[in-house]
């Protein structure tokens, strides 16, 4: 989400300002952030300090992002040489916020305006494409809906033109993004059929020349069958599902408001793992408050049945302006410690069986990069695969024969 928020910051400012990564070169500096977890946080005031440090004179400093929304003026207060900040769901006023001096743009209310932008591409084969905007969701957790605000929908026709205008200007693999993407189909800003994100996904599959579909993430509370046999029949679906956990236990799901227990989850991740092929990543808090001893042999029992490719784990962080932060019965940071390498060493078991159990397999790769006669790029499901191979390759999709395993990559033979 924020990689392509950066985007359309610089989609924006095209007509006055070019990239640079030299930072003594820089009229400009954009912080873009994230507030999910406390670290980033952390680190963003002392980042301001060493750009502060090195930049030009009369260079400005703009903090965008979540942090931007949720701290506005503190941030200002607390680094004075902060020029603007420019909140995550403002990203269409960054011209305003450079403009105004000591701007705070941090409205999180409802404006359309908020998914028209210009155009910005890091990567010449594939893009993302935002389908909603914030979250109606109430995870105790979760500082998001107090970041992005409420949810809406971007219209299906505006979509499918963008998607249209991507595939025509070469891109073979679109990312459909969005906080909770099967939430899709709720408050236009315009008169509008019913609808849902299955029936999106095939508007948008019909699209002639488009050759993948991924999106993220999808909310495990709405993945009916309806939406996994989607997922599962439609080609350019590509199979590989993020579908975030947070926790096994159903006590500590509904303290977390997930809406789903735990049998649901394992129902299911059943269904999805009847796809042949099919990867399926996942994220889990550890340490939520109250999280018990046995609430934590849920979450590992469910990482045992799952078999999850791929897990973003991480002790729980409170977050200003949500109900967890506010919950007493914390649990002992050298407790949720242990608990965390535990489910992280039980994961790596799962990740070094799954990726041996690769070797033999032929992979469909979207070559994206070149290095030194090594090409690179993601399969289908999701995994980084490396082969021999020259230039010429960029941008195609070859079938690749997995030949060996590593940790975070396969190699094989085109
Ligand atoms: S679904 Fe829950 S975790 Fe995801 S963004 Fe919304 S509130 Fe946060």
């Amino acid at each position: 989400m924020n990689v392509k928020d950066s985007d359309h910051i610089i989609a924006e400012l095209s007509d006055e300002y070019e990239v640079t990564s030299n930072l003594k070169e820089a009229d400009l500096i954009l912080l873009n952030t994230c507030s999910v977890r406390e670290k980033p946080v952390a680190k963003l005031f002392s980042e301001i300090g060493v750009f502060n440090k090195n930049k030009k004179e009369n260079a400005k400093i703009g903090i965008c992002g979540c942090t931007a929304s949720h701290m506005g003026k503190e941030i200002i207060q607390k680094a004075p040489v902060v020029d603007f900040v420019l909140g995550a769901r403002n990203v269409s006023r960054i011209k305003e916020a450079i403009n105004t001096p000591k701007a705070v743009i941090n409205d999180i209310n409802y404006d359309e305006t908020t998914y028209i932008f210009k155009e910005f591409r890091t990567n010449k084969f594939k893009d993302y494409v935002n389908i909603t905007i914030g979250c109606d969701k109430k995870c105790s957790f979760c500082i998001v809906p107090k970041t992005r605000g409420k949810e809406i929908s971007i219209p299906t026709d505006i979509i499918i033109n963008q998607v249209q205008k991507l595939v025509n200007d070469g891109i073979k693999e679109v990312t459909l993004l969005g906080q909770n993407v099967n939430g899709y189909g709720k408050r236009f800003s315009v008169e509008h059929e019913k609808t849902n994100f299955t029936k999106l996904l095939q508007k948008v599959s019909k699209i002639e020349g488009l050759e993948r579909i991924r999106f993220t993430s999808p909310h495990p509370l709405h993945a009916d069958d309806e939406f996994i046999e989607e997922f599962a029949n439609n080609p350019k679906i590509c199979k590989h599902m993020h579908f975030p956990l947070q926790s096994g236990s159903t006590e500590l799901l509904k303290k977390m408001r997930r809406g789903y227990s735990k049998e649901w989850f394992l129902d299911r991740i059943a269904k999805l793992r009847e796809i042949p092929n099919v990867v399926i990543s996942t994220d889990i808090i550890v340490g939520f408050p109250g999280e018990t001893e046995e609430d934590f042999e849920h979450t590992l029992d469910v990482v045992k049945k799952a078999e999850f490719e791929q897990m973003f784990s991480f002790l729980y962080s409170p977050r200003p302006h949500t109900e967890a932060a506010e919950f007493t019965n914390v649990v002992d940071k050298e407790v949720a410690k242990e608990r965390l390498y535990k489910l992280q060493a039980l994961q790596k078991e799962i990740l070094d069986k799954k990726s041996k159990a690769q070797i033999g397999k032929i992979m469909k790769v979207l070559i994206e990069e070149y290095k030194d006669g090594i090409v690179s790029g993601k399969s289908d499901n999701f995994y980084t695969v490396k082969a021999k191979g020259d230039e010429s390759l960029l941008g195609d999709i070859v079938d690749i024969k997995i030949t060996e395993s590593h940790l975070n990559s396969l190699t094989g033979e085109i």
